[in-house]
């Protein structure tokens, strides 16, 4: 698809301002239905929901202008939206699978997506397996007759790890199986996976699509014929739709989007570059430091990496863990990212939960987001913090 300029997409595209009295701001169309002049037009409308406007849970103006910039920045020919991230994911996968089918997922994507093939799908028939995609001969390795979908998250948004897009596309393609992915982490700023040939484009808008910590959304991403089958069957039958107060948002969002990715992807390397020489520091994940083991990948396809990154502190006890925990004051203890401010979540904060399993990473981890915040600000926060650690 010829790529249209990322400004015109962020500022211009889809924004028909004619049609609202030459309004800057796309308006906030709030109607749950619509009405048809006569018969003629009420059978047009009805051969063809996703095009015409017949009920907001099929097409609405506001969502409508949202769907069009996420399909240009994605390049793909169209996109679906809806109520969350987690909507979005299970539409894809349910759109793509029936019982007795066969799903491989990379071994450690988000918690819901994981939860989506182990708890609701496995009710289904549908079987699964997790594999380390690091490595694109496990997933080979892991085709069986009946798989029919090849879910990825690249990079996943803990300990970042990747998957090759060009082979996992080559392979899903030679092997006749959908490829999904969750591009959540790197955002369409970063990395363009319909680029590489995978299927389906999927992300937690919820991040830095919206990126003001205020909406939860979900976007989906691919040529026509896979967002119309998504549409008629799981967009409308499951109903996870987004209002057109919050698509609204979303826009406003999008507006800053470039800005905001480069500046939390340069705050993050600042503060990569402060930690890396404290002697408190044990190790670093981000997919662009020299330590990480596939820094090549990471940079073959993303351009840049956003403000997620990991980091392992030497501390000798729990108490000692939790007491340095406590003192960061400008780093929000807070799940998700993608937002203005800045988030730590502590490994620590997961454990002695009563019926919750430890988590993989062990209690000295903390996951950082650097928000837009000034880094030298935020680096001081870090360093007071890190003193009697
Ligand atoms: C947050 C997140 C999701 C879920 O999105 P919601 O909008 O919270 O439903 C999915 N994948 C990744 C990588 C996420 O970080």
């Amino acid at each position: 698809m010829e790529k249209i300029h990322l400004s015109e997409v962020l500022t211009h595209l889809g924004e028909n301002r004619t049609e609202y009295f030459n309004a800057i701001a796309p308006p906030v169309i709030q109607s749950s239905n619509f009405m048809f002049a006569d018969l003629k037009e009420l059978r047009s409308a009805f051969s063809d929901e996703l095009q015409h406007h017949v009920y907001t849970r099929g097409n609405n103006p506001t969502v409508a202008i949202l769907r069009e910039k996420l399909a240009a920045l994605e390049g793909t020919e169209d996109a679906l939206v809806f109520s969350s991230g987690a909507g979005a994911i299970a539409a894809a996968v349910i759109g793509n699978v029936q019982a007795g089918d066969h799903v491989i997922c990379q071994q450690a994507p988000y918690s819901w997506t994981s939860a989506l093939l182990r708890k609701l799908l496995a009710r289904f028939g549908v079987s699964h397996s997790f594999v380390d995609g690091t490595d694109v001969e496990n997933i080979k390795a892991a085709i069986q007759p009946n798989t029919k979908v090849l879910y990825l998250e690249s990079p996943n948004t803990f300990t970042f790890d990747c998957q090759d897009l060009e082979s996992c596309a080559a392979l899903a393609r030679a092997h006749g199986l959908v490829s999904i992915i969750d591009n959540s982490y790197a955002s369409p700023i970063f990395q363009n996976p319909a680029s590489f040939g995978i299927d389906v484009v999927l992300h937690s808008g919820t991040k830095y699509l919206n990126g003001h910590s205020d909406v939860v959304v979900g976007v989906l991403c691919a040529n026509k014929a896979m967002v119309r089958k998504i549409f008629e069957s799981e967009l409308m039958t499951l109903g996870g739709i987004l209002g057109p107060h919050d698509a609204a948002l979303v826009l406003r969002g999008l507006r800053t989007l470039e800005l905001r990715v480069k500046r939390s992807d340069e705050n993050a390397r600042f503060l990569i570059q402060q930690l890396e020489n404290h002697p408190k520091v044990a190790r670093i994940w981000h997919p662009f430091h020299p330590s990480f083991s596939q820094q090549s990948l990471a940079r073959k396809q993303m351009r840049g990496c956003g403000g997620l990154f990991s980091v392992a502190f030497h501390a000798d006890s729990f108490e000692q863990m939790e007491a340095f925990i406590h003192r960061i004051q400008r780093f929000l203890m807070a799940v998700s990212w993608g937002g203005h401010e800045s988030l730590m979540m502590p490994s620590i904060g997961f454990y002695n939960i009563p019926g919750r399993e430890n988590p993989p990473a062990h209690w000295n981890f903390v996951r950082f987001y650097a928000g837009l915040e000034d880094p030298a600000w935020l680096w001081e926060d870090l360093e007071q913090a890190l003193v009697g650690l």
